[in-house]
């Protein structure tokens, strides 16, 4: 139980199972996973494949109920989606093909209710020279190489302000060179502003670098098999790492 003297962690997880009813199935996907993210932690959910990290940041997304347990952020119950929680995904193509990079992210903005006009294309601008864009404001997306496009997402997450940043493999459909590059990109932004970001991955090597707390969940379904509260700094080399002998079904080697 917490210390209800305290002020509430900004995010709890506690005790949340997470399940997809289908027409035939009932699939849980993450059982009774239980942890708390505090402010600036750079926390890192890591599993193999399956084992439900993308539904849990759906679910702190607000796009999904616990079936059993709860989600707060600041003590608040979370049950839908909100500008509190911004998501940067995988994929390429999260980002608006009709707009340029600049009014993806004042779009954002903007439909979000944050700020208008010249205030969001300010705030905007500021954070696509944080993520080296500033030449690319009005290119398409189609026109960006993968890692320029996953900055604009970056660079739209992180103007918004959220409370926390929510990233699911950001960098795992990049080239390695792109994706380490961009890996000290965002802890560069790290240092600049201190965000709290919870970021998934299935690589070890990953998570030991972005992350200074690491959540080991197990294969399907999901649960917490171990927690890392302080990643030591040369853990880099992470053949060395504790977490290679923790997690043997996860510690094959990288295909990126
Ligand atoms: P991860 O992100 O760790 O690879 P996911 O959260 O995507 O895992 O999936 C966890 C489990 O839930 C998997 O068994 C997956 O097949 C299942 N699952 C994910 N999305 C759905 C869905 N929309 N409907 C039914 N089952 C799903
Ligand atoms: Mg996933």
């Amino acid at each position: 139980m917490l210390d209800q003297t305290l002020p509430p962690p900004l995010l709890h997880v506690h005790g949340v199972t997470l399940q997809y009813k289908t027409r035939e199935h009932l699939v849980t996907a993450t059982y009774r996973v239980d942890f708390i993210v505090h402010c600036s932690d750079r926390f890192v959910l890591l599993g193999p494949s399956g084992c439900g990290k993308s539904t849990l940041l759906k679910a702190v997304g607000g796009y999904m109920t616990p079936t059993e347990g709860e989600i707060r952020l600041k003590g608040a119950r979370i049950t839908r989606p909100g500008p509190d929680r911004m998501m940067v995904f995988q994929e390429f193509d999260q980002l608006l093909p009709w707009k340029t990079v600049r009014q993806n992210v004042v779009f954002a903005l903007e439909t979000s209710g944050k700020l208008r006009g010249r205030a969001a294309h300010e705030r905007a601008m500021h954070y696509i020279h944080k993520v080296h864009l500033e030449r690319f404001v009005d290119a398409y997306p189609h026109t960006l190489s993968g890692g320029m496009k996953q900055r604009v997402a970056i660079a739209r997450g992180m103007a918004m302000e959220p409370d926390i940043l929510l990233m699911d493999e950001p960098f795992a459909a990049l080239d390695a060179l792109t994706r380490q590059h961009m890996q000290d990109e965002l802890l560069g932004l790290w240092e600049d502003t201190k965000f709290t970001v919870l970021f998934v991955t299935h690589s070890i090597a990953e998570a030991v670098k972005i992350g200074n707390r690491i959540l080991l969940l197990s294969p399907h379904p999901g649960q917490v098999k171990a927690e890392l509260n302080s990643v030591p700094v040369d853990a880099a080399d992470a053949s060395s790492s504790v977490l290679t002998a923790l997690v043997p079904p996860i510690a094959k080697p990288e295909s990126s």
